[in-house]
């Protein structure tokens, strides 16, 4: 018996490799302040659990597949109040996160061996659900130095071969916390249209964005319509990581139909948890404005720490809550292995994602990390403390 070529070819998560020499390092005595993994510590807005106690039905019947009305119709009022993109039920279909929004985007425009671009470094999931298709990404290769900023027509045009299908975008982006600015979206759409390509938007960080800066979706551009799909997800948005609610958001009729076959296929996404995401998808506008004044918060904390380390690059990312920052040693997995075995300041010490994982071209991000910021700014200070006392301490050895 064999394991099939496509899942032989993939990686374990790159993020979680180093979690059991935290375990041991906490099994030592050590606190470890942990930047590695983007599960947020704020509370899910009590409404989500509210709303399911408050569901009356004797059976937890199967749910329509396209998702529960009253979700579709929440998620329709938020896009419509918030960035006046105006969506028709048939527009929107309920996925299990943001994840399965992705995965059957990609079964229903992908043959094998079509391609995807997409600026790296990027979320390395999409290396799972690109391969779980025999898809290839092809990377826009992005540099700390330059903040990693990827809309720019000579990288794009570059990369495009007769097998591109589409263009991903993150935006606000992790690993880097890059935001597409309106022109950059705009640029974007006219390659796309020049080219006849998709657009892929995922949008799951969509609110996170800092400085007084305005939310843009590439659903308010009406000359991509057509092509752009938008994937969305209760996860980031409303803390809310374990209810697996997501959804895919398109103007493509032929599109939908197609998201639909597969979406019948698996039946439906839990009804209770779609329940509770409807209210989510109608709490007050003041939401957004509280969490992202503590994501900001807690961005300013630990780029001000991170600042201090000599030689460190790393530009002040615009959204999301990640960081990705080019650190002056000559291998992170070294170093972040030195954090969590050998240095402590007062039984402390931090610990983050090495970034080679987060590139697909080898031999990238070797001396780069990501932090994410979901830790207190008082946490999120020390913990940067710790990467800074880190590096001098490991510098010294
Ligand atoms: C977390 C994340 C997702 C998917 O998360 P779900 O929990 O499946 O909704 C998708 N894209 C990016 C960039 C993410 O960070």
């Amino acid at each position: 018996m064999e394991i099939s070529k496509r899942v032989n070819d993939m990686q374990f998560s790159p993020i979680r490799r180093f979690n059991t020499f935290a375990f041991e390092a906490e099994a030592n005595g050590k606190t470890v302040y942990r930047l590695n993994i983007g599960q947020p510590d704020i509370e899910t807005p009590l409404c989500f659990k509210e709303a399911i106690n408050n569901f009356d039905k004797k059976v937890i019947a199967y749910a329509e597949s396209g998702g529960v009305t009253d979700l579709l119709d929440a998620m329709i009022d938020y896009m419509a109040n918030m960035y006046d993109m105006h969506y028709e039920r048939k527009n929107v279909l309920v996925t299990n996160g943001g994840s399965e929004a992705l995965i059957n985007t990609f079964i229903a425009i992908l043959n094998p061996g079509d391609e995807v671009l997409m600026a790296e470094p990027f979320y390395t999931n999409y290396n799972t659900f690109c391969n779980e298709v025999s898809g290839t990404i092809v990377p826009l290769t992005t540099s700390a130095e330059d903040g990693f900023a990827w809309a720019k027509r000579d990288l794009i045009e570059a990369a495009i071969t007769d097998k591109t299908k589409a263009i991903c975008s993150i935006s606000p982006g992790n690993p880097t916390g890059r935001v597409l600015t309106m022109d950059e979206m705009k640029l974007i759409a006219e390659i796309a249209i020049e080219h006849d390509l998709w657009i892929i938007s995922d949008e799951v960080y969509r609110e996170f964005v800092y400085d007084g800066a305005e939310a843009h979706s590439f659903g308010q551009l009406k000359e991509v319509e057509d092509r752009v799909i938008l994937i969305d997800s209760v996860s980031k948005r409303f803390s809310a990581c374990g209810a697996r609610i997501g959804a895919i958001i398109s103007k493509n009729q032929e599109f939908m139909d197609a998201i639909l076959k597969l979406a019948q296929g698996r039946l439906c996404c839990p009804t209770l948890e779609q329940v509770g995401a409807a209210a989510l998808y109608r709490v007050d506008k003041s939401y957004y404005e509280e969490v992202k004044a503590e994501y900001q918060a807690r961005r300013d904390a630990a780029f001000d720490e991170l600042s201090k380390i000599p030689g460190i690059v790393c530009q002040k990312p615009a959204g999301a809550f990640y960081m990705t920052a080019k650190l002056p040693v000559d291998s992170i997995e070294d170093f972040l292995m030195f954090m969590l075995k050998e240095f402590d300041d007062k039984g402390e010490t931090a610990m983050f994602a090495p970034a080679a994982g987060f590139y697909a071209t080898k031999g990238l991000g070797g001396n780069e990390m990501r932090i994410a910021y979901v830790l207190t700014p008082d946490k999120m200070r020390r913990a940067c403390e710790l990467i800074k006392l880190g590096v001098a301490a490991y510098k010294n050895k």
